[in-house]
């Protein structure tokens, strides 16, 4: 039986206004959890353009999308909040007033007074490889995701794409697989010039295979891949015995499961109230990309923005006998302490 973990506040999503949440929850005694889909924090920053400048960042004339992550995980350090990546919120139940349960895919139960929302423009989630009868094998032997790299110790793996996420996993696999095999439509990679150098090393000396062509069907039973059938770019056919495949196609960008979760929706986005940023449920806070008000801009400045207000309105649920007094970091000592710098 899965234990239930206890928490003041729950995010869902850890792109930038995620983070930072954190911090202004953190400064009015709120500890958060976070739940993020992809395997990484930083949300669109990280996952969609890391070496890309922002320029619009208040008192940051540049930092780039990781940059911006990595700063904002050094701000919330002090609050150590608690990370769950590679987790789906799947479904939301009130059990009190207000008291939610949140679930994830795996079956991770929270229960939190507040849950906020800052789930941008949705859950990324994997781009399936266009092969017939891919969906029975899926999470058995093919897999979207390494969640644990030691359960594909001494199997015979196949890896898809030509990206970022297909070389690092070849090059980080490599070494505990039995024998891996890069499979790719064409013999040009996308991928950083160093991994991509690595791997053709690894080719070279007979340590691992490349295959240009596109996996066009996969054999196994019961979820279980015994091969992929491999189809050259002159039409040949080649069949590849493997234990799992990892297809990296990229990641697209869905609602997912937040419109099951029985708040008003406008436009697949989240209408708010602009002065505490709540949603239809009390309790349920939606900030960032994923929320909808007049006059709204989708800029990382205003989740900054939204996620302070709606810190103020969370603290009268934790804390409904305490009183909120206002106070400024520069000259609080109180807050000075919770930051560790007093
Ligand atoms: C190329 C590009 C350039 C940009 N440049 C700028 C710029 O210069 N300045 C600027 O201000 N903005 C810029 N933006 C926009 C900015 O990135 C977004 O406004 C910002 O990322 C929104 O942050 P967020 O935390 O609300 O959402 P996101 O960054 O989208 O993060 C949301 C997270 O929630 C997760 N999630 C969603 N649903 C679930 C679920 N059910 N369970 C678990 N996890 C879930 C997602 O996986 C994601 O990681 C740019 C965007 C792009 C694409």
């Amino acid at each position: 039986m899965t234990e239930t973990i206890k928490t003041d506040v729950l995010i869902i999503g850890a792109g930038p206004v995620g983070l930072f949440a954190v911090f202004e929850l953190g400064l009015l005694d709120m500890k958060a959890h976070l739940v993020d889909i992809l395997d990484k924090v930083g949300g669109q920053c990280a996952e969609l353009y890391p070496e890309k400048p922002i320029y619009d960042i208040p008192g940051i004339p540049l930092v780039t999308g990781q940059g911006l992550t990595d700063a904002l995980m050094e701000q919330v350090r002090p609050f150590g909040p608690t990370f769950h990546l590679g987790e789906m919120v799947e479904t939301i139940e009130q059990i009190g007033d207000p008291l939610y349960r949140a679930t994830t895919g795996s079956g991770k139960v929270f229960e939190a007074k507040v849950i906020v929302i800052a789930a941008g423009g949705g859950s990324f989630q994997p781009k399936r490889p266009p092969i017939a009868g891919i969906e029975p094998y899926e999470e058995k032997s093919v897999f979207y995701a390494v969640r644990r790299m030691e359960a594909f110790r001494d199997q015979r793996l196949i890896i898809v794409g030509g990206g970022d996420s297909a070389l690092d996993w070849t090059l980080n696999l490599h070494p505990l697989a039995r024998r891996v095999t890069l499979i790719h439509r064409r013999d040009d990679f996308r991928a950083a010039p160093d991994s991509v150098n690595k791997m053709r090393a690894l080719v070279a000396s007979g340590a691992m295979d490349l295959a240009i062509g596109q996996v066009t069907s996969l054999e196994g039973e019961g979820g279980q891949l015994s091969s992929a059938v491999v189809k050259g770019n002159d039409g040949s056919e080649t069949r590849v015995e493997c234990d799992a495949m990892l297809p990296f196609f990229g990641l697209t960008m869905k609602l997912g499961p937040v419109a099951n979760w029985g708040i008003e929706l406008k436009d697949n986005l989240i209408p708010v109230g602009t002065e505490t940023f709540e949603t239809s449920r009390p309790g349920i806070f939606a900030i960032g990309d994923i929320n909808w008000y007049p006059g709204k801009l989708k800029l990382i400045l205003s989740g900054f923005h939204e996620g302070a207000l709606m810190a103020q309105k969370a603290h009268r649920y934790v804390y409904p006998e305490k009183r909120l007094v206002f106070q400024y970091t520069t000259s609080s000592t109180s807050l000075q302490k919770k930051l560790g710098v007093a």
